[in-house]
C-alpha cells in the first residue's frame, strides 16, 4: 500500500510519549477517504479506500509503531498536563519525493494519557474536523489534514449516545507549544534541549549549525505563529481554542474542536460554548499568539536567550496582516492584466470577475446542513459542500452567500 514508515520521534527521551496500539475496532466502515491526498502522500487509493480496518486502527499498516505522545498545555491560561488522550501516532510517513508526515489516528481508544475520557471521538465533528480542515488547505492555510474518516460501530456515550469515529490526521508534525511546556515542567535540560533539537531538524533544518540555534528556533517559530494567525484574520477564522497543546510549532493550524467562519463582521465573535470571557474571540487571535509564544520563550530559557522575538511576532503579523489586508482590497493590477492578454479576455467585463478574494468558506450553515444529513446516512450533501470548498476562488449560486438570518447564536463545542 506504498506506506513507508520511520520513527524519529520515538528516538526522543522516553519521557516524551509511551507506546500505545489503537483499540480494536468491532466492525470498520469507511465513510470518507481524500483521494487527492492519499495521492500527495504517494499512497495507494484503490488499496486503502477498501481497508476501512487500517484507519480505525484495528489492522496496522506495515511498519508502523503506534505511540502516544506527552504535552502539556496552557488551557485558557492555566497549566494542565495533557498528551494524547484520545490519539495514536502511527508513524512518520515518507513521501516518493521524501516529504515526512505524521500519521496519526484520533479517537482510536484509551491511552495513559486519557485521565477520565473515553478515548473516543463520534461521527459528526469528525467529519466536521475533516471538511474545515480540507477548507483550510484549499485556501492555502497552513493546516494538518485529513486522510479519511471510519465509523468504528462503537457507541460513544455523550449527552446522547453517538456513533464512534476515527480521523487520520496527517500533519507536518504533531509538536505543539505544549511539548515544550511539558519538557519544561518534567523534563531535565537535557529533555529539553533534545525536543529543540528535533524540532529544529524537522522543520527548520537552516538553523541546525548556527551558533545561537536556539534563539533562532524561536524567532523562527514566531515567523510561522505570525504567518498563520494573519491568514486566520483574513478569511475571518475563529480558532476557538488557542491553548499552547493546540499551537503547532511548525504553524499549521491544528485541532478543529470549536473553530468557525465569521459570516457577519464582528470583532467580538466568539463560537466555543466554554469561552464565556471571549479570550479567543477573532480580535484577540493575534493577541494569544504572542500571549502563547511568550510561553515557549519560557520553555526555552534554560537553553535560549529569548531576546526580541515576542516584538519580532507583532512586527511579522501586522506585515503579515497589512499585505494580506491590502490584498484583499486592491486588485493586482500587473498580474490580472497579463492574464487577460494571455486568456483574450473581453477588456470590460474582465473587472467585473476579478477574483482577489474568496468566495466559498465552509459557513456554519452549509457545514450544519451537511453533517445533519451525513448523521441520518445522507453523505451527498457533505460531498457537494467539499468540491465547493476544494474552488474557494470560484463563486458558487449555493455556498457564496450569507445565511438568511444571521446566526449569531452559533454555538461550537471542545473535546466532542
Ligand atoms: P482538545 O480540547 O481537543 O485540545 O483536548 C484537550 C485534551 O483532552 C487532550 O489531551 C486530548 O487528548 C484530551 N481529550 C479530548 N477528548 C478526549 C476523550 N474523549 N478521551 C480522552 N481524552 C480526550
Ligand atoms: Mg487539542
Amino acid at each position: 500500500m506504498s506506506w513507508n514508515f520511520e520513527h524519529t520521534y520515538s528516538e526522543l527521551p522516553e519521557i516524551f510519549f509511551r507506546e500505545q496500539k489503537p483499540e480494536v475496532a468491532p466492525a470498520p466502515k469507511m465513510v470518507i477517504f481524500n483521494e487527492e491526498l492519499a495521492a500527495d502522500l504517494g499512497l495507494n487509493s484503490d488499496e486503502l479506500k477498501n481497508s476501512p480496518e487500517i484507519f480505525a486502527g484495528t489492522v496496522l499498516p506495515h511498519g508502523a509503531k503506534p505511540l502516544s505522545q506527552a504535552y502539556a498545555g496552557y488551557q485558557f491560561g492555566h497549566f494542565a498536563m495533557l498528551g494524547d488522550g484520545r490519539a495514536v501516532l502511527l508513524g512518520e510517513h515518507i513521501t516518493p519525493d521524501g516529504r515526512r508526515f505524521d500519521i496519526q489516528l484520533k479517537g482510536s481508544g484509551r491511552t495513559p494519557f486519557s485521565r477520565n475520557g473515553d478515548g473516543y471521538a463520534s461521527l459528526l465533528p469528525m467529519l466536521r474536523e475533516y471538511i474545515i480542515s480540507e477548507a483550510m488547505h484549499a485556501l492555502g492555510i497552513p493546516t494538518t489534514r485529513s486522510l479519511a474518516v471510519v465509523l468504528t460501530r462503537t457507541d460513544v456515550f455523550r449527552e446522547k449516545i453517538l456513533q464512534g469515529a476515527v480521523l487520520t490526521r496527517v500533519a507536518s508534525s504533531h509538536i505543539r507549544v505544549g511539548t515544550f511546556d511539558y519538557a519544561s515542567a518534567f523534563g531535565t535540560r537535557t529533555d529539553l534541549q533534545a525536543l529543540a533539537d528535533y524540532s529544529i531538524w524537522r522543520h527548520f533544518p537552516e538553523i541546525q549549525d548556527t551558533e545561537n540555534k536556539y534563539s533562532l528556533f524561536l524567532k523562527k517559530v514566531a515567523e510561522r505563529q505570525a504567518a498563520l494567525v494573519a491568514k486566520w484574520q483574513l478569511v475571518g477564522f475563529v480558532h476557538g481554542v488557542m491553548n499552547t497543546d493546540n499551537m503547532s510549532i511548525c504553524g499549521e493550524t491544528i485541532d478543529y474542536g470549536p473553530c468557525a467562519f465569521m459570516d457577519t463582521y464582528d470583532p467580538d465573535t466568539v463560537f466555543s460554548s466554554i469561552d464565556t470571557e471571549g479570550r479567543y474571540a477573532y480580535k484577540n487571535q493575534p493577541k494569544i499568539g504572542a500571549w502563547n509564544l511568550s510561553r515557549l520563550a519560557e520553555a526555552l530559557l534554560p537553553i535560549a536567550s529569548t531576546g526580541d522575538a515576542i516584538k519580532h511576532y507583532h512586527e511579522c503579523y501586522k506585515k503579515n496582516w497589512l499585505n494580506g489586508m491590502r490584498a484583499k482590497m486592491e486588485t493586482p493590477i500587473e498580474e490580472t492584466l497579463s492574464k487577460m492578454e494571455q486568456d483574450k479576455s473581453d477588456y470590460t467585463n474582465s473587472f467585473s470577475h476579478l477574483k482577489q478574494n474568496p468566495k466559498v468558506i465552509p459557513r456554519n450553515h452549509k457545514v450544519e446542513e451537511a453533517l445533519a444529513a451525513a448523521g441520518q446516512g445522507d453523505f451527498s450533501v457533505m460531498h457537494k459542500l467539499l468540491a465547493a470548498l476544494k474552488n474557494p476562488y470560484i463563486h458558487s449560486e449555493e455556498y457564496s452567500h450569507p445565511p438568511t438570518a444571521t446566526c449569531c447564536n452559533y454555538k461550537t463545542f471542545c473535546g466532542t
